[in-house]
């Protein structure tokens, strides 16, 4: 009878139905853009926001119009403001 038996399979079973919602879940444009900020700053600083921010990511993946402007933000803030 040991508790650590029984929950850690729960555990994964748990983050893995997290995961799950994630994909479901698509975000929608409008939630994208409000991230979308966060994940160009992330981008900006080397992370990987496939990472960071994987709705994001899959959003951008399917949809060309937010992957526009998500490079477009990219290459905006990249570029030094002098
Ligand atoms: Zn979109």
């Amino acid at each position: 009878m040991n508790e650590d038996d029984v929950t850690a399979p729960d555990r994964l079973r748990w983050w893995l139905s997290l995961l799950e919602t994630t994909e479901a879940d698509e975000l929608d444009c409008e939630a994208v853009f409000d991230l979308l900020e966060n994940a160009v700053e992330a981008v900006n600083a080397g992370e990987d926001i496939a990472q960071l921010f994987p709705a994001v990511a899959l959003h951008l993946h399917h949809c060309p119009s937010c992957q526009d402007l998500f490079d477009t933000l990219v290459a905006l803030a990249g570029s030094p403001t002098a």
